[in-house]
Parts: structure tokens; C-alpha cells; sequence
């Protein structure tokens, strides 16, 4: 591939050629900084190895428990599983839903699409169903949350460790593990490779190939490095898939239609993304309140019951002299949560006023919004750790309190509020000014 490649921005939307990726190295946009390409060398083989590691440790982590608490002589065990049980049992289903589906079922999806997708290609044939499986697994990998799972179980670790002789178990070591490998496999599947290996294994009239189709059909007219008014791929009717990073050119007056390489939905823009964004975040701000104010743990025991809210949960880390995990859980629970949604409705705001301000600041701190939201499901996994684990009948028993299932909630909302704006429009109101400047 020596011929200067197009190349459209997943964040700001401009086109561009690029020379192809020298190898090891990435192309970064010239307008946002975006990356976006990254060449891998060996990229799929690799990817496939930490694939098959992450099965196997996945298989681990689900059988054997995480841990355990000794006390008088009794001890208690939990599996992941069965803490997500437990709070089915107790009546919070939606939390062990929640538990349930970001720390075993995506996770797992995710593993297990990797591999129908690498081990056929390894032996020369096309995968089966391929782009249903690619799908799946770009769906899962936002929603797979073993990192925040991991220092979720340190901080009940701790907060166990004041009640009574905590006994780590090998899935705790495990799920260490896993968090490392899979990030890893993720990280080294390279979408571009992946699929020109399934051009390679199937039949090529099966294969629509529409980045050539783009390249030599009404090719753009951006020359050299910087255009004097930027050239975007809304401007071409191109848009750029999300999940594989195919161009594809958009039917006329269309405003969605789906790619034809891997069937993920292909907008412009995003249909809708401000107001949409707009009604998650009030849903998200609604449920900030009794997240925080009402008891989000409850504990009962032979000096009777006591409710904790997510604040006096980090008052009592703090007074217990865990003031770094005070600090970790303060900033995952209370801050983040906050300044998502404040940051969210600042970039909904300055868009919907047509900011021509800083660009690519808010574009940064979009990125940034995305990377970090998902760090605050941390107390929800601590939670449903005490509660899995400290089930002594007569000498205190925990449970998970209503506040858990609304901070559940801001936290999947602001999640979808980020998934549903769309950073390309931030930069079209510069071109708006572009244009009328001329
Ligand atoms: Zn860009
Ligand atoms: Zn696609």
C-alpha cells in the first residue's frame, strides 16, 4: 500500500491523506491530535495468544472464589457469581444485573468473540458470521469492567480487614491477571488488519471494498497538508464506521445506513446527539441526588443497624486511617459522577451555542470524559462484596441500600450520554465560520 491512503477523523470528522503508517509508529490527525491509526506489527497472532490466556484465566476467576472471612473459626467464601446471586437473593436485582453483566457477561462476550473471530483466520479460514461477532465484541469492550472490578475488591479488602481475618482466594490473583491480559488482547486487535485477513480468506466478490471505491470514484479535493477550509467527511457524504473504520460513502439524503463491512449503524452525525445527550444527563442529574443522599449500605448488627451513604463511607476510611482509599473512593464516586455530568453539559452547552472556542480542548475533554467514566462503578463492586461476605446472621449482616441502585444508574447513564454526543459536531461550527469567512 504505497499510494497515500484517505483518511477521515473519528472525533473532528476531517479528511485527510495520510502516507501510510510507518511500521510501529501511528498517524495522529492534524486538525484534533485524535490517533488515528496505529500500525502493530504481528498484531492479530498476538492478539490471539492473550485471547486463549484469557480464557483460560477467565475460566479460573469464575470457579474458584475471590475471598474469604474468618470469623470465630467460621469462614465465608464468595465466587463472583455468588455475590451476584446474593444480591438477587436480597431483592437488589438491578444491582446484581449491573455486577452481572459488566464483570461476567462482557468480559466473557468479549473473550469469546476475540477468539470465533482469530482462531479461524490463524488456520486461513474466514470466521464465521464475522461481522456479527466484530460487533459484539466492540459493543462489550466499554462494558467490561474487570480493572475497576479489581480495585473495587482491594478496597473491600481493606474495609473487611477491619471486621475480621480476610482470606484471599486464587481468583483474586486471577482476575489480576485477567484485567492485564485482556486489556492487552484488546489493545493489540487491530480492526484494519483483521479485516483485510478476511478479504484475503474469503472470496473477494463477497467482500465489499468501498475504501477503494471511495479513493478512485469523486476522490475529495484535499491536497497537501492543511486545506484553507477544512474538508470534512460529512462535506463528502463519507462517513467513517466507529467499530471498523471502514469509509463508506453515505447513500443520498440518508442519515443513517448501516456498514457494509460490518453492519454497525453509519451516521453523518449522530441523529439527534444534543438533545439526546441533553435528556440523559437531566435523567443522570435527577439520580445524583438520592445517590447521594440516601443509605447506600446497611448494616445490621448486634449493636443495631447502621446506614451509610457514600459519603460516610469515605468519613469512615478516612478517621480509620485508609486516607488513600478515602481519596480513591471520593474521586471515583463523588467526583467523577460530578464532573462527568458537569463536563458533559459544558460541551452540550458550548455546541448547541455554536462555540467556536477552543476546539480542540473540548474534543480533550470529551476524550477524557469517556476514559474515566467508567471508574466509578468502583463502589458499586465494593459493595456487592461486603454484602456477599459479611452474611454472619447474629453478628451483622450487610446489605445493599436503594442509593445503590440510583448511583447504578447516573453511572450507566452519563455513560450513554457520552456514547450519544457526538465531538464531530463541536468542530463543525468552526467550518460554519470557515465558510462564511470566505
Ligand atoms: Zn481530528
Ligand atoms: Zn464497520
Amino acid at each position: 500500500m504505497k499510494r497515500a491512503e484517505l483518511l477521515v477523523c473519528h472525533d473532528c470528522d476531517l479528511m485527510q491523506r495520510g502516507a501510510s503508517c510507518p511500521p510501529g509508529g501511528t498517524l495522529r490527525c492534524l486538525r484534533c491530535n485524535a490517533e488515528l491509526e496505529r500500525d502493530l506489527p504481528e498484531s492479530l497472532g498476538r492478539a490471539l495468544a492473550l485471547a486463549l490466556g484469557a480464557l483460560v484465566l477467565f475460566v479460573i476467576s469464575n470457579l474458584y472464589p475471590i475471598v474469604g472471612l474468618s470469623v470465630n473459626g467460621n469462614l465465608v467464601r464468595t465466587t463472583l457469581w455468588h455475590a451476584v446471586e446474593i444480591l438477587y437473593l436480597d431483592g437488589m436485582w438491578p444491582i446484581a444485573a449491573l455486577v452481572f453483566a459488566t464483570t461476567i457477561l462482557m468480559p466473557g462476550m468479549q473473550v469469546m468473540c476475540l477468539l470465533a473471530l482469530l482462531v479461524p483466520l490463524a488456520v486461513g479460514r474466514a470466521p464465521w458470521q464475522a461481522p456479527l461477532l466484530f460487533r459484539a465484541m466492540y459493543i462489550a469492550r466499554p462494558w467490561g469492567m474487570t480493572e475497576v472490578l479489581i480495585l473495587g475488591l482491594l478496597v473491600a479488602l481493606v474495609k473487611l480487614s477491619h471486621i475480621a481475618t480476610v482470606v484471599t482466594g486464587v481468583a483474586l490473583w486471577s482476575f489480576g491477571a485477567l484485567m492485564l491480559v485482556l486489556a492487552g488482547a484488546s489493545a493489540a486487535f487491530d480492526a484494519r488488519q483483521f479485516w483485510s485477513r478476511v478479504a484475503r480468506a474469503t472470496q473477494p466478490a463477497n467482500v465489499p471494498n468501498v475504501t477503494t471505491d471511495v479513493a478512485s470514484g469523486e476522490a475529495p479535493r484535499a491536497r497537501g497538508e492543511r486545506a484553507a477550509v477544512p474538508l470534512t467527511g460529512a462535506a463528502c457524504g463519507i462517513a467513517r464506521c466507529h467499530a471498523c473504520g471502514l469509509l463508506a460513502r453515505m447513500p443520498a439524503a440518508a442519515h443513517a445506513a448501516a456498514c457494509p463491512r460490518c453492519g454497525s449503524a453509519l451516521h453523518l452525525r449522530k441523529v439527534a446527539s444534543l438533545s439526546r445527550t441533553w435528556a440523559l444527563l437531566v435523567a443522570a442529574m435527577v439520580l445524583y441526588v438520592p445517590a447521594n443522599v440516601l443509605p447506600v449500605m446497611d448494616t445490621s448488627s448486634l449493636f443495631g443497624t447502621q446506614k451509610d451513604t457514600i459519603m460516610s463511607g469515605v468519613v469512615y476510611l478516612w478517621v480509620s486511617g485508609s486516607w488513600p482509599l478515602a481519596l480513591l473512593v471520593f474521586i471515583a464516586s463523588i467526583a467523577v459522577p460530578m464532573l462527568k455530568i458537569l463536563g458533559l453539559s459544558y460541551l452540550t452547552w458550548s455546541t448547541q451555542r455554536r462555540w467556536t472556542w477552543l476546539p480542540e480542548q473540548r474534543t480533550r475533554i470529551y476524550r477524557l470524559i469517556e476514559l474515566v467514566g467508567r471508574w466509578s462503578m468502583l463502589d458499586i463492586y465494593v459493595i456487592t462484596m461486603l454484602v456477599a461476605l459479611v452474611q454472619f446472621n447474629a453478628l451483622a449482616t450487610i446489605k445493599a441500600g436503594p442509593a445503590a441502585i440510583a448511583f447504578g444508574a447516573v453511572v450507566i447513564l452519563t455513560m450513554f450520554a457520552a456514547n450519544m454526543f457526538d465531538p464531530r459536531l463541536i468542530w463543525d461550527a468552526m467550518e460554519r465560520e470557515n465558510g462564511s469567512a470566505r
